[in-house]
C-alpha cells in the first residue's frame, strides 16, 4: 500500500464520542515507551504525525488519523491497570475497554509488544482480554534492529511458549518491526490493505 494521504481527524477521552463512520479501522496499542509513535510514523511515511516522546503522563487520547481517505488508524494510550480489587482482580482502564467494546468500526488491533523483553503480565492479560471478547488482533515486536536475528528468534518462540502455555491455543498472527530500520511497514500496509479489499467484496 502507497501511503497518499494521512490525516488528523480528531482526539476523544471517551470512545463514544469518536467518529460516527462506517470507515475501518486500525488501533494501535502497548505499554508507553514500546515505540508505538515511531512505528505509526514509520508505516505512515510521515514524520510526526503521532507525537513521539519519552515523556511520561502523556494526555491519554484516543487518536483517529484517516489514511488514503479509506481506512482509520486508531493510536490508542498506552494501557494501565485501573486499580486492583479486593480480590486481586485487574482491570484496564474504562476508556479502553469502552473503546474496544463499543467500536463496531474495529476490523483489528495490533498489541506492539518490545521485543527484547520478557512477556509483561499486563501485555498478556491485556491480549487475553481481546481473545474473550473475540476481537481480532495481531503482536507486533518492536524495535528489532536491537537484537541479533537470533536473539529475536529466541524471543518470539519464548513468546510463543509463554502464551501456548497460558491460555491460548494457538499462536496469535504476528509481525516483526523496527522503526530506525525501517522493517516491518510493507508487511503490516500489505496485511491491513488485504482485510480492506475483502471487506469491499
Ligand atoms: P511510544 O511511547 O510507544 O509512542 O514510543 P516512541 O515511539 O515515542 O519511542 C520510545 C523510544 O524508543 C524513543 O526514544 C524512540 O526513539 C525509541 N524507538 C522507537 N522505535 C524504535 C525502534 O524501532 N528502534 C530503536 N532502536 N528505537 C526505537
Amino acid at each position: 500500500m502507497q501511503i497518499k494521504s494521512a490525516e488528523f481527524i480528531v482526539s476523544n477521552s471517551d470512545a463514544s464520542k469518536c467518529p460516527n463512520t462506517m470507515i475501518p479501522e486500525y488501533a494501535f496499542i502497548g505499554r508507553s515507551n514500546v515505540g508505538k509513535s515511531s512505528l505509526i510514523n514509520m508505516i505512515t511515511s510521515r514524520k510526526n504525525l503521532a507525537k513521539t516522546s519519552g515523556r511520561p503522563g502523556k494526555t491519554q487520547l484516543i487518536n483517529h488519523f484517516l489514511i488514503n481517505k479509506n481506512w482509520h488508524l486508531v493510536d490508542l494510550p498506552g494501557y494501565g491497570y485501573a486499580r486492583v480489587s479486593k480480590k486481586e482482580k485487574k482491570y484496564f482502564q474504562k476508556f479502553i475497554t469502552d473503546y474496544f467494546e463499543q467500536r463496531r468500526q474495529l476490523i483489528s488491533a495490533f498489541v506492539l509488544v518490545d521485543c527484547r523483553h520478557e512477556p509483561q503480565p499486563i501485555d498478556v492479560d491485556f491480549m487475553e482480554y481481546l481473545g474473550e471478547r473475540e476481537i481480532p488482533f495481531s503482536i507486533i515486536f518492536t524495535k528489532a534492529d536491537k537484537l541479533k536475528p537470533n536473539a529475536l528468534e529466541r524471543n518470539i518462540e519464548h513468546y510463543k511458549k509463554t502464551l501456548l502455555e497460558g491460555a491460548w491455543y494457538e499462536f496469535p498472527n504476528y509481525f516483526v518491526s523496527s522503526s530506525s530500520k525501517s522493517i516491518g511497514k510493507e508487511d503490516i500496509l500489505d496485511y491491513i490493505t488485504q482485510i480492506n479489499a475483502n471487506l469491499e467484496q
